[in-house]
């Protein structure tokens, strides 16, 4: 086989020939020259300036992020079988979470670079697998993957969900729908169990895959921290994944609040299929930043609030810009939280890091003139595995406080 090759620029062995564990990424500026002409979404050897072989890795042309590394040994050429036993490795780390978890039947099979698997993602929901090739490499190659995928799992059907921005940056459209198995459901929604609760997700217009599944364990978490009677503000409340453990663990009333009309339809949605009260819910369409600050100017004064925003700093260069939205809505939430009130507070962008988010949350408890007791770190669930090689995995970030 004629296999391309990236020479690099520099050395990424050690100065006695051994390897290091490598980062997954290869970035335009370290590839010096290309031999053999590679396509988009091919496979190359990574080599030394020397040509000592490195790693295979799949090729983007179009993307900063020009080689994504694949195996590290010059034998083991990702073919299909490679492939095939990184799937099943990766399925092995959370057969016993399925398997033992009664209560839960969803969850992530595959987290990209951190599973070794860098581009591609594909998450449980149930009986139904819903994929996500974000490399060229990988869509080129979705239709193995796919039926590799559902001969381990023993899944239905495996579909894809391919309207992200990522795909862009490599030059990918948008591209959606059954890849193998059989066709489950006309219109994309499942019912997802977790921790006992039901949850409707929406697989073809969902956002993300169609349920934020990383919040699995940090709900429960607040649940446990719910006192019943008491008021809950569940903000950017999506299909209401806090709103309803909170209305289960006996909230007086609860508010769940977001941009998004349909996501509340189904939050609605979600309490009846759960047969809790949607009469003790409220339901509001807005904006957080302008809906806390009516709230505040009209005195209104929450027990519990939970704030789940989107990503505010996607990357280290908008962080400035997140850190002055994440300290604003943190602020606005800290004015409205009764004494002794609890704020589960998160970050799920990867350019902000813990500790620079417990800043944002000191000033922020400064300006309130609050002081604030943090209770329980938040973090992304065990099938969101974080690599020590590679930190930009770690994405999800949170702090249980109680608002004196
Ligand atoms: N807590 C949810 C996930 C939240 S995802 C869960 O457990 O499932 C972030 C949500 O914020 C999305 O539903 C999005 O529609 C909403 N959102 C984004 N910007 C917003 C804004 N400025 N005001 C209100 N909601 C917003």
């Amino acid at each position: 086989m004629n296999i391309p090759s990236a020479i690099l620029n520099r050395t990424l062995l050690k100065k006695d020939g051994s390897r290091s564990v490598l980062h997954p990424w290869i970035y335009a500026s370290a590839v010096q020259s290309l031999d053999g002409n590679p396509e988009a979404g091919d496979i190359v050897a990574v080599r030394e300036p020397k040509g000592a072989f490195i790693a295979y890795g799949h090729y983007s042309p179009q993307s900063r992020i020009r080689i994504r590394l694949l195996s590290g040994k010059e034998s083991e050429f990702p073919d299909g079988k490679w492939f095939s036993d990184r799937l099943k490795t990766s399925f092995g780390l959370r057969k016993s979470y399925l398997e033992k978890n009664a209560f839960s039947d969803s969850c992530r099979l595959v987290f990209g670079e951190s599973d070794g698997l860098p581009g591609l993602v594909i998450d449980r929901y149930g009986t139904v697998l819903v994929a996500q090739f974000l490399t060229c490499g990988m869509d080129r190659i979705k239709k193995m993957i796919a039926v590799a995928t559902l001969e381990i799992s023993s899944a239905d059907a495996v579909y894809e969900r391919g309207d992200c921005e990522i795909r862009k940056l490599e030059g990918l459209g948008d591209s959606s729908g059954l890849i193998s198995g059989k066709p489950v459901a006309d219109d994309g929604g499942f019912n997802v169990m977790e921790n006992g609760l039901s949850f409707y997700a929406d697989i073809f217009r969902g956002q993300k895959t169609g349920f934020f599944l990383d919040q699995r364990h940090n709900r429960k978490t607040v649940s446990e921290f719910i006192i019943p009677g008491t008021d809950v503000l569940d903000c950017f409340s999506y299909t209401g994944g806090f709103g309803v453990y909170a209305a289960k663990a006996g909230a007086g009333s609860v508010t769940m609040l977001d941009e998004s009309e349909s996501a509340l339809a189904t939050a609605r949605k979600n309490l009846t299929l759960n047969k809790l009260d949607s009469s003790k819910a409220e339901f509001i369409a807005g904006d957080a930043f302008s809906v806390l600050r009516e709230f505040r100017d009209r005195g209104r004064q929450f027990d519990f609030i939970i704030l789940d925003p989107p990503k505010f700093a996607p990357t280290k260069a908008t962080l400035p810009r997140a850190e002055r939205a994440y300290k604003d809505i943190n602020l606005l939430a800290m004015k409205l939280l009764r004494r002794g009130g609890m704020l589960a507070t998160f970050s799920c962008s990867s350019g902000m890091d813990r500790e620079n988010f417990r800043k944002v949350l000191l000033w922020a408890s400064e300006d309130a003139g609050r002081d604030v007791q943090i209770i329980w770190n938040f973090s992304q669930p065990p099938d969101h595995p974080v690599r020590l090689i590679f930190p930009e995995s770690e994405y999800l970030k949170g702090f249980l406080c109680r608002v004196l």
